[in-house]
């Protein structure tokens, strides 16, 4: 069975805006697990549970070489006892990511396709149907948003809730459990405006509805700028967070945007999603970031 539980997500107060006039929270998901840290559990949860029930015996599913998403679900195959295949973007390198050394040190059968392919995502052929379990890239779909909503049960009061965004599950996840909530996502992407409506599918609102900002991807997905990796450093003196710059680096940021141009009235209460991704940050020369 599966073996795998962590405490619930710590809510933390940032006393460092408590001059703004807004009271700012952080919802810290980076902290339940090293590994599987952040939103990737929540979004796996389901999946899972959904596959030991149907009897599968290994799970697959999709990623890059940097992917939060394949080492989490490399970590939570381990802990449940499935096998796990990572079908990988790109020719297989000669030197492997550490993310995808240590997906592999954890048992994750890896199996490269070409970028070509990936973008068509064909179920491979040796995928058989009777033992293997196949989740979306990024755990892309309704199963992962009721996991993803999980990761704020029982929290209430806050106006808005911001998170980062990938394939907006996870903000699915956040508007189909904080009704009467805001949610803002915060896109990692670089004008992928298809997003609102793939969140919207995942949550029966209407695509108008879901406010997703694309002006903070600093070029494009796990890309970054100097100005990133010094708000980063500077965000950590001043409050101790450690973000990631892949997602959450870019929703702090975005969120002292928003600050600024008076995004939020006075007295709104503000939950920010940290979904974790700090491994990511393993890629970075060492010594870029002072944590
Ligand atoms: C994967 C990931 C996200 C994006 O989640 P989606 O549900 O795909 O939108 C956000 N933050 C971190 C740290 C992630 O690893």
């Amino acid at each position: 069975m599966l073996s795998l539980s962590f405490p619930p997500p710590k809510v933390e107060a940032i006393p460092f805006y408590s001059n703004t006039g807004r009271q700012v929270f952080v919802l810290r998901a980076d902290a339940i697990d090293p590994v599987i840290s952040g939103n990737k559990w929540f979004k796996l949860r389901y999946y899972l549970a959904e596959a030991i029930q149907q009897h599968k015996t290994r799970i697959v599913t999709y990623g890059g070489a940097f992917s939060n998403h394949i080492i989490a679900t490399a970590a939570a195959c381990k802990a449940a006892g499935l096998a796990c295949t990572g079908i990988i973007r790109g020719e297989q390198p000669l030197v492997l990511s550490h993310t995808l050394l240590q997906a592999q040190a954890m048992g994750m059968q890896l199996y490269f396709i070409s970028r070509q392919d990936y973008a068509a995502k064909p179920v491979p052929g040796w995928v058989n149907p009777t033992t293997d379990y196949c989740i979306a890239e990024g755990g892309y779909g309704k199963t992962g948003a009721a996991g993803a909503a999980t990761m704020v049960a029982g929290i209430e009061g806050f106006t808005h809730i911001l998170c980062a965004v990938g394939t907006g599950t996870t903000m699915a996840g956040l508007i189909t459990a904080s009704p009467g909530t805001k949610v803002t996502g915060i896109s990692s992407l670089k004008n992928n405006t298809a997003l609102a409506t793939e969140v919207a599918a995942l949550t029966g609102t209407p695509a108008a509805n879901v406010d997703i900002l694309h002006e903070f991807h600093f070029g494009g997905y796990a890309k970054h700028k100097p100005e990133l990796l010094f708000f980063m450093n500077k965000l950590f003196e001043q409050t101790g967070i450690p973000t990631d710059f892949v997602y959450t680096g870019k929703l702090f940021y975005g969120f002292h945007e928003l600050l600024r141009q008076n995004y939020f009235v006075p007295g709104s209460k503000i939950l920010l999603i940290h979904s974790g991704g700090l491994q990511g940050n393993l890629s970075l020369p060492k010594g870029t970031l002072m944590y």
